[in-house]
């Protein structure tokens, strides 16, 4: 993507995306996002988040990143933003956050450290629907162990979903923002409402 091919809001503004910096790995997104020439802010207050036109929730512990959102008043506020429309991509711990067991997001359910203690940390090649393969890192990640009718399966890894999305909400179990693969980014870039 070119400096002219920026993303802009209805009125025209750049897009600003919001990275939720918490706890976890929020440089590595933000740093994805810059190389793709979007601007991105660090969101951990309710008040951060009025600024930002879509949001990621990054990898981390999502029994740690739960606990800041409640403290934060930010889980309430990111529903109710999603609901009305904002974007919203998470990856691991953030694809936990997203599901069923917290915020209730998106209509999939999970496993937490579902690959066990001997595998925590992985890479290997995915095909995704319409991009093709890549190398994805799976570090001490989710299965996904339910996913429901309004939700597309957009990658799987031994038959388990990967990369899910249900309209406006994309979730991976891998971190696409370890290595320099635009790919994932680009493609919740591109499924952006607004
Ligand atoms: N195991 C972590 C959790 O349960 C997720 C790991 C990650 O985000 N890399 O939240």
């Amino acid at each position: 993507m070119t400096n002219d091919q920026q993303p802009t809001t209805g009125n025209q503004q750049p897009i600003t995306i919001g990275v939720l910096a918490l706890q976890g790995d929020f440089a590595e997104h933000k740093a994805m996002l810059a190389a793709l020439k979007i601007r991105s802010i660090e969101i951990r207050s309710t008040k951060d988040l009025e600024g930002c036109d879509a949001l990621i929730i990054p990898g981390g512990e999502s029994t740690v990143m739960m606990k800041l959102l409640k403290e934060t008043g930010l889980d309430q506020s990111i529903i109710d933003r999603v609901r009305s429309g904002m974007s919203i991509f998470g990856t691991c711990a953030g694809a936990i956050v997203l599901s069923d067991s917290h915020l209730k997001l998106m209509d999939i359910s999970v496993e937490r450290n579902a690959y066990g203690s001997q595998l925590q940390s992985f890479s290997d090649q995915i095909d995704i629907k319409n991009i093709g393969s890549i190398e994805a890192t799976f570090i001490r990640a989710p299965i996904i162990t339910h996913v429901g009718q309004n939700v597309s399966i957009l990658a799987t890894h031994n038959d388990h979903p990967v990369l899910v999305q249900q309209g406006n909400i994309v979730a991976s179990t891998f971190h696409p923002e370890v290595r320099s693969e635009m790919a994932i980014h680009q493609l919740f870039v591109g499924c952006l409402h607004y």
